[in-house]
Order: C-alpha cells, then structure tokens, then sequence
C-alpha cells in the first residue's frame, strides 16, 4: 500500500499533524519508537501561551504574535468548533495566572495597564486570587492571562483515539531510501517484524530524535538545537496553583503548574528561571534553590509535607543562528529527498497547529480517495507516564 504521508514521532507535532491530514484525507500514518508523548510533550508545562509572557519586557516581536491566536484556536478545538474537535475535559486550567510580588507590584500595575497588553490581561479582586496566593504581605496583585492550561497526558489520549488505527508502535530506528517517485521506510514493528512501508512524503517530529534523522538525511545536525532545563516537582503540594511569578527579570522566577498523580495527591511542577539555571547544578542545589524561592516568595504556605525530584529535559528545537529560542515552527528539507522529507519542530507545544498549517501549505492534495490504513495486525504504542508518576522523590534534607 502506497501511504500519502508517514509521520515519523509521537509528540504533540505528529500527534495534531496527524489529526488534521486524516480529517483532509489523506492516507497518513504516524510510527512512535517510544511511547506517545514520551520526548519533551509530557514534560511540557501544558500552558498555551497567547505570547503575554514574551511582552514582559516590552517587546511585542514576531514571537508573540505567533502565538496570539493560539489559545483561541486550542479553545475552538476544546469546543468542538476547531480543526480538530478534541471535546471537553482537556483543560487543567481555564486561565493562567501570573503575580507579582508586593515590593514590585507597581511597577507590574503601570505594564498591566499599557495599551500593549490591554484586552488580554485581567486585574483579579484579591477576593478572587487562589488559595495559594491569598497573602497580601508577600502577593501585591494578580492578574489572569488569556492562556489556558492542557491536561496534558488527557489530551494525548484523546489524540490516541481519534485515530487508533493510523499509530503503529516501531522499535528502534527507520531507514529511509529513496526510490524513483516516493520514499521507503524499513523498520521493526512492536513485536520485532520487519515491515516495509513506501510513502510519498515523510515527516519527521521526532523532537530530539530529529538529529539523528538529519544526520541520516544527509543534513549538518547543527540545523538543530537542544536548550537543556532542569524541572522542579514538588509532591503533597499545598494547594492547586498554575501562575507565573515576574520580578526584575524578563523571565518568570516560577512557572509554576499543578497536576495530579495516579494516587490523586497534587503535584507542582515548576519550570521558569530556577528550572533554566537547574540546568547546570545537581539535584539537591535544585532543590535547595527551590525551597529558598518558596520561602522568599510564599511563606505563608506550608511544605513541611513535601518531598522534591528534580527532572533533566532539553527543548529540542530548529537550530538558530544564536542558540536563542525559534520564533515559531521550524521546518527543513534536506535537499537529496526530492522535496520528499521534511524535519519540523514546533518550538512550542501551543504551536502544534501553526506547525501542521505549514506542513499542509508543502504537501501537495492528497491522492487517495480512500484515507483507510489497513494494518491491523500492527499494535499501537502506549502513551508514556507523566514526569509526577515515574519521579525518585527526595526527602527535604
Ligand atoms: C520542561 C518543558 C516545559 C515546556 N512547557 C511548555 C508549555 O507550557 N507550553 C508550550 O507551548 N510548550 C512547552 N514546552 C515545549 C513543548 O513541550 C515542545 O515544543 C513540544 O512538546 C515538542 O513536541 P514534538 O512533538 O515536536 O516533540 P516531542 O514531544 O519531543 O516528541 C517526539 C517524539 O518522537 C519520538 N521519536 C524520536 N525519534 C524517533 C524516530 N526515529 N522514529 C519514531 N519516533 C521517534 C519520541 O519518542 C517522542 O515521542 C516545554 C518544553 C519543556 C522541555
């Protein structure tokens, strides 16, 4: 069977890619050598930011305005009413929150206020603030962003079962040759059998998977480029929280998102600042560090329960010329494939659907009338567990 489009990774990227081929007809399938989500997707924060976060220091540039429309188009899909309909139940939060610390509160206000950001921000009655943040002592204002929270391994399920049949679990890596008019893909499926597929176009988001595919592609691997960040979590959490704190820095001091564990008790995961500069220290400087910010930041809140992990993951991106973040999307095609591969990253997981529209603008119509891809007898992978689920807990020393 001749396959329209193979997708090669089970991440947020492949996942939506996938999604929005099927639903416009095309015979499409998606190979994970892992299990979904299993790269950076489940590591993510799951926020879908709408681009404020980038206008802290008053720099509205390209960067946030790729990511204006996203919580929008995420919101429609959550709807029913997107291009692909996800359904409910997919949010962790319905707003993103963002505080500023009362010594700095001011200056926060006067930003808060500018036309920049006007429309997009809400000013919360401290009536409203969450539990965690009631303290006005150390909390001066809170605001509510236009940008929800995914829950998402939920998201990935629901990912999982729009298209069941058209996710195949392989095991190790795919070769890839190119033959007169289309590709060919060998590799062992879940059980160990050989299989044989021929597409006429691949598409490679493997996340950091992909430099290896670019070296197999015949492509510098410096087209790509990973930024490393060591995360904080933090079990027996002391109330649900999903905010942003800004000080002096351009940069959240915390991000700060909730999840739940199998066994319902809440977790923090925290990324921003402490996790950026986690990156070079061990794990208990980490959590040393981390502890430090909460007792400067929420004093009032009681850790005493808590246990720490820290956890080691790189943003794995399109290389830029500076080793700096990618403004959106990026996508590469190795000149040898006949304009018939192309490697993608989507540099933010709230930038899976601008990533696939650029995927749709290169391929061409599909050919098939039929999009059905028969091959039962191909199991489909697992999605991954969740950092809170498979962290080594730390005693506070
Ligand atoms: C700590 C952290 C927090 C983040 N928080 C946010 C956030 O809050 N909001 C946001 O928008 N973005 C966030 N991001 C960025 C976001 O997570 C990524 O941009 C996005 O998940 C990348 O998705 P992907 O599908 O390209 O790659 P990945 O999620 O890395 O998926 C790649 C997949 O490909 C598979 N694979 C690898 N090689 C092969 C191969 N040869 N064949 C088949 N499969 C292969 C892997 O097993 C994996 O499943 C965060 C990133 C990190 C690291």
């Amino acid at each position: 069977m001749r396959l329209d489009v193979v997708i090669l990774g089970g991440g947020i990227a492949g996942l939506w890619l996938l999604a929005r081929l099927r639903a416009r007809g095309y015979r499409a399938l998606l190979l994970e050598q892992a299990q979904l989500g299993a790269g950076q997707t489940l590591a993510s924060q799951g926020i879908i930011h709408g681009g404020l976060k980038y206008a802290i220091d008053r720099k509205l540039g390209q960067d946030s305005a790729a990511l204006a429309d996203m919580p929008g188009r995420w919101r429609a899909c959550l709807a029913g009413s997107g291009e692909i309909n996800l359904g409910p139940g997919l949010l962790a939060a319905e707003r993103h929150l963002f505080w500023a610390r009362r010594n700095l509160a001011s200056r926060m206000a006067g930003f808060f206020g500018s036309k920049l950001v006007r429309g997009r921000v809400e000013t919360l009655p401290p009536e409203a603030w969450p539990a965690a943040l009631r303290d006005p002592q150390h909390v001066g204002a809170v605001y509510a962003l236009d940008e929800c929270v995914l829950n998402v391994p939920a998201l990935l399920a629901r990912l999982l079962a729009l298209n069941p049949a058209a996710i195949k679990q392989v095991s190790g890596e795919t070769r890839l040759s190119m033959a007169e008019d289309h590709v060919v893909l060998d590799c062992l499926d879940g059980d160990g059998r050989p299989r044989r597929l021929q597409a006429s176009h691949v598409v490679a988001t493997a996340g950091a998977g992909n430099e290896a595919l670019l070296a197999r592609m015949g492509l510098a691997p410096a087209l790509a480029q990973r930024r490393p960040l060591q995360m904080l979590l933090l079990d027996n959490a002391p109330a649900p929280l999903w905010a942003h704190c800004f000080d002096t820095s351009d940069k959240p001091r915390v991000t700060i998102t909730t999840h739940h564990r199998r066994d319902g008790s809440l977790v923090w995961y925290v990324g921003g600042l402490l996790a950026e500069q986690g990156a070079g220290q061990d794990e208990a400087t980490l959590i040393q560090a981390a502890r430090r910010e909460f007792a400067q930041l929420l004093p009032r809140l009681d850790f005493s329960r808590s246990r720490y992990a820290g956890l080691r993951v790189d943003r794995a991106e399109g290389a830029t010329d500076d080793g700096s973040k990618p403004e959106g999307p990026v996508l590469r095609q190795p000149a040898d494939w006949a304009g018939r591969c192309l490697l993608a990253w989507p540099t933010k997981l709230a930038l899976a659907p601008q990533l696939a529209d650029q995927v749709l603008a290169w391929l061409p119509v599909p050919a098939a009338a039929d999009a059905a891809v028969d091959l039962a007898d191909w199991a489909a992978p697992g999605i991954a567990a969740a950092p809170w689920d498979c962290a080594a807990w730390r005693e506070a020393a």
